[in-house]
Formats: structure tokens, sequence, C-alpha cells
């Protein structure tokens, strides 16, 4: 097994998030049933025209900046001609020459733990097909063409990626993009993000690549990695015995995890490529490429980076924070206005804003004054105004009343400002332990700690700094 070498490289199918069709205006809603979103466009009827849904445009560019790729200022669709039931018209609209999106490349971690670029040849817009569903109990094949013309952004790699582990990380860092970008819900078991796996050996040394399969529509990181590995094993038994690999089209299986031939590849020009006359060229201006630049977010690698030098955020904070760009500008605003140290406002915000925010479409927008009021009640507890255990309260009031924390927080610290109640458990707890008073007299200061903690016993949820205070002030009058 050593003496070979593996290359793979990846065509990733994104479902990009539209609320309509790239060419028609039936929904892209997954789940309802059969046939109910396809309109006259996606079912093929003569006569009807696609017309483009300008959103797909923008999130190709959107991904291709911030891949480094190059927009092209000028694009066209083609018609890519092959029978299939699922596929009405007989040809799907995709991009041949002229893609949206050419060069780029990600970094991961490769194999050996070392940073490793794998350079991406192009992103090129597709509608999807329809689904052929089989029934085996009425001995039938059904159609159903709810899918049919939704919105596909196919990312495809250069050969340049060594094994089945880089190639689960370039999946994984793609599909990290996507939805960090939101322009894919990343959703792998409903089939938004989904992958053909290009597969081949050589030997060690050689320059000439191996002949490939191409292992098809496959949606799990798991099996990506099952089926690649199965795949070089099955290529190194042919060659070994002598024989040699065929170019062909296979499928992963996940139950006997092996992989079955389909059929045999077919070339570029067996589908009879030509641009669509239906559509017009896109044509992208600058002004429109540098806007969208402009609004772009830094991507989760550059924030990282910054976190840590900056503010020494540990690796389990950063993992929720790096995980939406809304998050990410929540945690910059809280860490511009906080004066309390990084880590500690940090955890706060895990611990008590993050589930609030932790949903789908949560946007700074809906309450802007968020991350300031938010500040303003952690200055509080731990200026020990407020107590601890009412922070979740808070937040939720924040949520409803959205800009006047000062009276929230002012119906807080009166609830908690029970002085007598606090004065009446110090003196008794005082009355109580004789022994302790006196130790603490004679010099030993340490031991402050256990009438606090009498204290904290007995008023559920007092604030401990106020507690402290009372206490030196009681004992020193004992
Ligand atoms: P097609 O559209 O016919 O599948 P492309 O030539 O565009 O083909 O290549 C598709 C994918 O196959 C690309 O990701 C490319 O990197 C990969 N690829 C090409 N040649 C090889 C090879 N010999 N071994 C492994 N992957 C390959
Ligand atoms: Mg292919």
């Amino acid at each position: 097994m050593n003496d070979w070498q593996t290359t793979i490289g990846l065509e990733i199918h994104v479902q990009l998030l539209t609320n309509s069709k790239i060419f028609s205006s039936s929904s892209t809603a997954y789940g309802s049933k059969p046939n109910r979103q396809a309109s006259y466009v996606d079912v093929g009827m003569p006569g009807t025209l696609p017309v483009l849904n300008k959103s797909v445009i923008k999130k190709a560019i959107e991904f291709g900046l911030a891949i480094n790729g190059s927009i092209s200022k000028k694009s066209i669709f083609a018609r890519k001609n092959y029978f299939y039931p699922d596929l009405p018209k007989n040809y799907q609209i995709s991009q041949l020459d002229l893609p949206i999106v050419e060069g780029g490349f990600i970094t991961i971690e490769g194999d050996k733990g070392i940073l490793k670029k794998i350079n991406i040849t192009r992103a090129h817009l597709e509608e999807d097909a329809g689904k052929s569903i089989h029934s085996e109990q009425n001995n039938c094949t059904y159609i159903d063409l709810n899918r049919a013309g939704t919105p596909l952004l196919e990312i495809v790699s250069e050969p340049e990626i060594s094994s089945a582990l880089e190639a689960v990380q370039y999946m994984k860092k793609i599909h990290s993009i996507v939805t960090f970008l939101q322009i894919c819900d990343g959703n792998m078991q409903e089939g938004s993000f989904r992958c053909d796996a290009n597969v081949s050996i050589n030997k060690k040394g050689d320059k000439q690549l191996g002949t490939r399969t191409e292992l098809k529509n496959i949606n799990s990181f798991k099996f990506v990695e099952k089926a690649i590995n199965y795949e070089i094993r099955r290529q190194i038994d042919i060659v070994e015995e002598g024989s040699k690999v065929i170019q062909e089209t296979r499928l992963y299986d996940e139950e006997k995890d092996i992989t079955k031939s389909m059929r045999s590849k077919e070339e570029a020009n067996d589908y009879r490529y030509f641009p669509d006359p239906d559509l017009l060229p896109i044509e992208i201006d600058s002004d429109y490429i540098t806007q969208i630049k402009s609004d772009l977010p830094d991507l989760p690698d550059v924030k990282e980076k910054y976190y840590r030098t900056e503010y020494n955020l540990t690796d389990e904070q950063l993992n929720i924070i790096l995980n939406k760009p809304s998050f990410i500008k929540i945690v910059d605003e809280i860490l511009d206005i906080s004066k309390i140290d990084p880590i500690k406002i940090i955890n706060y915000f895990i611990s008590s804003l993050y589930p609030k925010i932790n949903k789908d479409n949560f946007s700074l927008d809906e309450n802007p004054y968020l991350p300031k009021s938010f500040c303003e009640t952690i200055d509080a507890i731990e200026n020990g105004l407020i107590p601890k255990h009412s922070l979740k309260k808070i937040i939720d009031e924040i949520f409803l009343n959205k800009d006047s924390v000062s009276e929230i927080l002012q119906k807080y610290s009166s609830e908690e400002h029970d002085d007598d109640l606090i004065d009446q458990t110090i003196s008794d707890i005082i009355e109580n332990n004789k022994k302790q008073v006196d130790e603490y007299k004679s010099g030993k200061t340490k031991i402050l700690g256990f009438f606090v903690g009498q204290v904290l016993k007995n008023i559920k949820g007092v604030n401990p700094s106020i507690v402290k205070d009372k206490i030196i002030k009681a004992l020193n009058s004992v």
C-alpha cells in the first residue's frame, strides 16, 4: 500500500439559500408534497421561458470573493443535454465556459497537521434536477419535480487532495464558509450540501495521474471518508493484480460500505453543451462586486487570529463565536464596549446571551442596543449592584423591552438590597459562631470566607461582595 499515492478532486454541490428557484418563482422549501412546488418552467412546458433569480448571482459572488477567486464580468449559461426521467426539459441549465467564479483557494489542515492550500478550479451556477423515487412495493418509479430548478453552486477543486481525511477537511471548510456566509443552510441530510469525489491512484513520485473514478452524491462527512478509503483500496487491488482501473461513475452503498459501478464516465462532449439561447449572458459591473466585497464579513479564519492575538479567547469560546456572522458582530461590539477582562465577558456572553440569539434568523438590527445593554448589566453584576443569578431574567427583559436597560437594572438592584434581611442574618450568624468570631478577632481574617458562606447559604442569590462588606463592619463592631 505504501507504494501508492492518492489523488482526489471534489465537486461540491451547494444548494443556494433562496426563497424561489433559479429560473422560476416556485418555492424552494424542503419537504412539501410531491410536485406541489413545480411550475410550468420547472416541468419544462414548451413555450415557457426561464427568468434568472438575481439573488443567486449575489450569493455566487460572495462565495467567489470569500475564496479569493476571480468573478467573471461576463458569464453564460449553457445547456447540458441528457435524457433522464427527472429532467423534463432533457437538458440541465448549467455553466461550462465562462463560469461565474474562476480560481481561488482555501486552506485546510493537511494530513501531517501542516496547513495546506487547495486550489479551486471554478464555481458555477446550475439548476438541480428532480428526484426519481423507486417503489419496490408498487414496482414503479415516481417522479417528484419539487427539486427541479433549485439553485446550485457547484464548486470544483483541483486534484490536489491526497487522502480521505484531507477530503473531509476540505469539505468541512467549504461547508463552514457557505454556512457562515449564509448562502446555504448546510443541511446535508436534506441534500443541501453534497459532493462527488473523484479518486485515482498512481505510483509514488509519478507525475502522471492515474485513471479516476467518480463517486456520486455523497451527503455526509463520514461517508465521504469511508467511500474514498474503500475506493483507494479497490483501485490498488486492481492495479496490483495487473488490471486497469476503468474511468466510470460509481455509487457508494452505505450499508455494505462499498462502491458500485453505476455507468461509464461521460465526457463533456457527450452532453453537447451549447449556450442557452433563452438566457442572456450575465454581465456584472465592478461597482456591484465592490459593493458586495465591502459588505462581506471577515471569514472565521481571519477573525480567529484576531481574537486570539488581541483578546486571548479560548478554543472553546472561539468554537461558539465563529459559527455565525451575527455572533461575531455582537461579540465585536461587546469587546469594544466592555472594560472587564475579555475572557470573563465572553464567558458571560456564552452563558447568558448566546442561548437567546442562537436561533436561525436573529439579527442585531432587531435590537441594536443589545451589546451596550448587556455590558451595562455585566458591569452592574461585577460591581455588586445586582446578583449574578438575576442575569438570565434581566436578559429576557432586555429582549422584551428593547431600550431601557437602566430601568430594568434598577428593578433588580432594589430587589437585591433587602438590607434588613442581610443584617439580621449576619447578626444571627455572629451570635451562633462565637469561636469563629474570636478567631477573626485574633487576626485570622481568612475566616471571613466562612461567614460569607453562611450568609449565602441562608439567602439564595445574594451578592457576595455586599455581604462581605457588611460582615467586616459587623465583626469590627462586635
Ligand atoms: P467532470 O465534469 O467530467 O467530472 P472535470 O475534469 O471538471 O470533470 O473534473 C472533475 C473533478 O475531477 C475535479 O475536481 C478534478 O480535480 C478531479 N480530477 C480530475 N482528474 C483527476 C484524477 N486523475 N484523479 C482524481 N481527481 C481528478
Ligand atoms: Mg463531475
